[in-house]
């Protein structure tokens, strides 16, 4: 199996997994790219997955299923243009000859999905829209705190070794803010440079995995006490728990330069 970001707009992947005679891709909001990438490796697209109603993600949805007869699996419980497979929580999505589990991770809108293959080749592979980011986490636009914290959690609890596909290259500046809250992570230090090397020959950070995230994202360490600490420095406000701190550090990010 083959795993290819394709870069599309400003800093979107569109996230591509073929066998070589045929392909799913995850949340085209460019048709383009994605037919160009068929054309080139000479892929049958069989399968489009879905993660949440944003146009950077469902743009290029209808070229692509009118140019490929492609099927459209997308969440139960959002706007996605008609005709598609609805699925929620539970669900399983068969693609490719493998199976993807549908895991609910409302948030940053209330009704994303994310899609987790326990095997492919070897090693369980999540596709997770704009709910995590290597280094940091999504926008709550439609969702509370609670929800994302919960969705996190739901995210941290899969295998460590699983590849990470999300769809925004926001490491450096993620990683950025992430040391703002963690000045004394010795890890953040050394990921940073290797996505920094990556970056400068213009090559993707992602995927990442569950194991590096859990060292490095702020917003999967709001239970450690040097983030719950440094939450409160930032707005002595903060509630003791940890939908507080969650909450602390998402409005800190969102205000962070
Ligand atoms: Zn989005
Ligand atoms: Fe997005």
């Amino acid at each position: 199996m083959k795993l290819i970001p394709l870069p599309a707009f400003q800093d979107n992947y569109l996230w591509v997994l073929h066998n070589g005679r045929r392909a799913l891709v995850v949340d085209p909001g460019d048709a383009q790219p994605v037919l160009a990438c068929l054309q080139r490796d000479r892929l049958q697209l069989e399968a489009i997955l879905v993660t949440h109603h944003h146009p950077d993600h469902i743009g290029g949805l209808e070229a692509l299923r009118d140019a490929t007869g492609a099927a459209v699996f997308g969440p139960a419980r959002e706007r996605i243009p008609e005709p598609l497979t609805r699925v929620a929580g539970g669900d399983g999505v068969d693609a490719l000859g493998l199976r993807f589990e549908v895991l609910d991770v409302p948030g940053h809108t209330a009704g994303h999905v994310a899609y987790y293959c326990p095997d492919v080749d070897g090693t369980p592979l999540l596709f997770c829209g704009d709910t995590l980011f290597s280094g940091g986490c999504g926008r709550l636009f439609e969702g509370t705190p609670a929800q994302m914290l919960a969705s996190l959690d739901r995210l941290a609890a899969l295998p460590g070794a699983t590849r990470v596909c999300c769809t925004h290259e926001y490491t450096l500046s993620n990683l950025k803010f992430a040391r703002a809250v963690e000045p004394g992570n010795a890890e953040l230090i050394s990921y940073t440079q290797r996505c920094e090397e990556l970056r400068a020959r213009d090559l993707p950070t992602l995927p990442s995995t569950i194991e590096q995230e859990k060292r490095i994202n702020p917003f999967l360490r709001t239970r450690l006490p040097a983030v719950a600490q440094a939450a409160r420095a930032h707005d002595a406000a903060t509630p003791p728990d940890e939908v507080g701190v969650f909450a602390t550090i998402r409005n800190w990010k969102n205000q962070y330069k």
